[in-house]
């Protein structure tokens, strides 16, 4: 800490876990310490000893002060906090782990690329709330992550100087109450896993009272980057107001330990469907193999593979993109090859705001007004008629069929 210039030290304590944690998990009682006779949770404890600073990276994976001094320079401008529980799952610089926690200079050079390419703030009829679908609404009710992820597409919000409220939140409901076209309701961040139960609570019971609000979604990463945040009693709270999906944030085999496996099965215990939204990464999953592996792995915890995402073009994160080509690749490569639903649905969140698009290998050789000339999985051809036409046997030959048009 002391060779931190002024500037930095400010950054750190600005991001630093301490004092969000205060103002997460206790500031429903407006104060920034926990009352002698509350316990504090093992998540919290947890997320308090993470890694912030480059110099312990540098100490733990033999680099030199040039490394430290790298890695603190892109903390100045993202911030880093990687829980120990993730931090261990690193075997070397630039494993798919490292390359997903630890800050790299190309985050800095792409200095052109957009600050908030999905234009949710457009899209944002009071702060921090995106209706861009007609019946459902993304609500970000905190702007902390337990991991700020290398490539994240709110690079441009999360571990800043907080803009999001109390006031903000209920704004948010407000808005949702007065629209009665509202279903569906995405709460997400940052990640809704770090403010305490008793706050999360308040807000998912006051969007149950809404008659209109059917389903209640989740957006958390802490089952992959610290489980222990999974707990019974949060499980247990969750219950009580369902239908809650939880979608979550796997990007490769290795974040399925066992303690991840046990935080999602968890999850499922308490009936909660849980999903998966993997980013396509270079350097980290941009592979058929191991993206196969991956939804494997997440099949057999229980979590069903969601969407797979195009990068999107955040500023900071031009190094994660791969070509669009390589999705539809891995889709190829899972698609017929695999369990159905052990496969995602491949997407690019449009640029300028036009929400997810889907995008698929080829099946279609031909389609016309008789027919559909298909491509199976095996790259076999099949046709299938249209329903004013049909197949009748041909006299000839039992066998061979032909197409009438009657
Ligand atoms: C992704 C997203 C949703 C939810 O989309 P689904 O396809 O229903 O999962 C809703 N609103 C916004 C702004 C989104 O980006
Ligand atoms: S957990 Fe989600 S919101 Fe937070 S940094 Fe990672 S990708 Fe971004």
């Amino acid at each position: 800490m002391e060779q931190l210039t002024g500037q930095l030290a400010e950054q750190v304590e600005r991001v630093g876990p301490r004092a969000e944690l205060q103002t997460e998990a206790q500031a429903e009682g407006g104060s920034t310490q926990p009352p002698p006779t509350t316990k504090m949770e093992q998540w919290t404890i947890d997320l308090r000893n993470s890694v912030t600073s480059g110099e312990k990276l540098a100490a733990d994976f033999g680099g030199d002060a040039g490394m430290a001094e790298v890695i603190d320079e892109v903390c100045r401008n993202y911030p880093m906090r990687i829980p120990r529980y993730y931090y261990n799952l690193i075997r070397e610089v630039g494993d798919p782990i490292w390359r997903q926690s630890v800050p790299s200079v190309e985050e800095l050079m792409d200095e052109c690329a957009p600050e908030d390419p999905l234009r949710e703030e457009a899209d944002s009829p009071v702060p921090r709330l995106t209706h861009r679908y007609p019946d459902r609404v993304l609500l970000l009710v905190t702007d902390r992550c337990p991991m700020y992820c290398r490539y994240c597409t709110r690079k441009r919000l999360v571990g800043r100087t907080s803009t999001i409220t109390e006031k903000t939140v209920t704004m948010g409901i407000g808005y949702i109450r007065s629209h009665p076209e509202i279903r569906d309701v995405l709460i997400s961040g940052g990640d809704p896993l770090m403010v305490s139960d008793r706050k999360l609570e308040g807000i998912i019971a006051r969007l149950r009272e809404i008659p209109h609000v059917e389903v209640i979604r989740i957006g958390t990463r802490f089952p992959c980057v610290l489980p222990s945040r999974i707990t019974d009693s949060l499980c247990a709270m969750l219950k009580k107001y369902h239908p809650i999906y939880v979608n979550t944030h796997f990007n490769h085999p290795c974040e399925l330990t066992a303690q991840a496996v046990e935080a999602c099965g968890r999850l499922a215990d308490a009936g909660i469907p849980v999903g998966c939204q993997t980013v396509l990464l270079k350097g980290v999953n941009d592979d058929p193999k191991v993206l196969k592996e991956l939804m494997h792995k997440l099949v057999l915890a229980r979590v069903r593979p969601y969407y797979l995402y195009q990068a999107d073009l955040t500023r900071g994160t031009n190094h994660f993109r791969t070509r669009v080509e390589k999705g539809i690749e891995i889709m190829q490569a899972l698609r017929g090859h695999t369990t159905g639903f052990a496969v995602p649905q491949f997407v690019i969140d449009a640029p300028g705001g036009g929400g997810k698009i889907p995008l698929m290998p080829d099946y279609v050789v031909r389609f016309d007004d008789k027919e559909i000339i298909l491509r199976n999985f095996e790259g076999k051809e099949y046709v299938y008629p249209q329903a004013d036409h049909r197949y009748v046997k041909d006299e000839g030959d039992a066998e061979d069929v032909e197409l009438i048009n009657f």
